[in-house]
């Protein structure tokens, strides 16, 4: 079968690689339908994540078809269409017992990462009954991709961990696709000002569509000071690092207010400086963390109801067979107005 594989920092290759075969009684072959590629991927390729081997296959976000089922596995069976989590958790060791799925002693994030991922034709996804979603009838399965991470990611450390409430002051620093998660699922709590910072016009532009109150331009603007002034002084209640680097974050620290939260949903490669000389007495909880994934099916009845609408993040569609292409469009996304691209087969 065909196959993305990762081939050490800077290269990638659309490789024909083996099919995927039952391994162990409880995982499933899934033939992909849609997939995505994700920044993650990006920092991969970069090679920011070191322990990602050559010859894996990327891709930890995708909507499939059930091929076949190991014997231990009970709620899916060939033929069925399945979400693909980003998140594979076996559902018995301590940390899945405590819905932390994302550090499951035989899973967490693995597709992609430490196994081969969704970028294929066929994935096998270890721990199947409690790691794919089975997708509703009539559903928009492109839409369904923003469900494997973004929007859950968005969601839960994003808004559920800044604890984002009716009339709160929130904002989001980073218009890419998860800063856009959070921008959409922030809103099933009514704050009353819902700021986005970032540097593409573009973004920033969608971001309002999308529900924004306000936008910061940081090319032509402040963030610091503008915030500050949209707050009459008092900072934010809720401020989202949604970028990955240690400006964002520094933005977040700077613009909290006392009593508030700061949620790092940004993947970080190097540190930051964190300002507890100032924070210490301010009041305020910092969170971070990888996706668990557990509010998965409450979003996609908000997606199949059409309370969020998943499908307006996808910019561009291509053929599986030309994920190359796709690759460039999204590693130029400023240029390209690409937020997420989807590839189907
Ligand atoms: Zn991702
Ligand atoms: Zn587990």
């Amino acid at each position: 079968m065909k196959a993305l594989t990762y081939q050490g920092p800077g290269a990638k290759a659309w490789s024909d690689i083996a099919k995927p075969v039952i391994d162990k009684p409880t995982d499933a072959i899934v033939r992909i339908l849609h997939t995505t590629i994700c920044g993650t991927d990006l920092h991969i390729l970069k090679g920011d994540v070191p322990e990602v081997t050559k010859g894996t296959v990327l891709g930890h976000e995708g909507v499939g078809v059930v091929e076949a089922v190991g014997p231990a596995i009970r709620n899916f069976k060939p033929g069925d269409h399945v979400l693909i989590s980003c998140i594979t958790s076996c559902g018995s060791c301590p940390n899945c017992r405590r819905q932390m799925y994302s550090h499951c002693a035989d899973g967490g994030w693995i597709l992609g990462h430490t196994i081969d991922g969704t970028q294929a034709e066929y994935v096998r996804i270890p721990h199947a009954d409690n790691s794919l979603y089975p997708v509703p009838a009539g559903a928009d399965e492109e839409a369904l991709v923003m469900l494997s991470d973004i929007l859950p990611t968005g969601f839960e450390i994003g808004v559920l961990a800044g604890k984002v409430k009716p009339g709160d002051s929130v904002v989001i620093v980073g218009a890419g696709p998860v800063g856009m998660a959070a921008l959409l699922t922030a809103q099933f709590y009514s704050p009353a000002l819902l700021i986005m910072v970032d540097g593409d016009t573009n973004r920033l532009e969608v971001a309002q569509r999308f529900g924004a109150t306000h936008v910061i331009d940081i090319n032509t603007q402040n963030a610091v000071e503008r915030i500050f002034e949209l707050t009459q002084g008092v900072g934010v209640d809720v401020a989202i690092e949604a970028v990955g680097i240690a400006a964002s974050f520094d933005t977040c620290q700077s613009v909290v207010a006392p009593g508030g939260s700061i949620a790092n949903v940004g993947v970080h490669g190097k540190s930051v400086e964190l300002h507890l000389e100032k924070l210490w007495i301010q009041n305020v909880t910092i969170s971070t963390g990888l996706v668990n994934t557990n509010t998965t099916p409450m979003l996609m009845k908000t997606v199949q109801s059409g309370k969020v609408d998943a499908s307006k993040l996808i910019t561009h569609r291509f053929a599986l067979n030309d994920i190359l292409q796709a690759y460039e469009v999204f590693g130029n996304a400023a240029k390209e107005k690409a937020m997420k691209v989807i590839l189907s087969q």
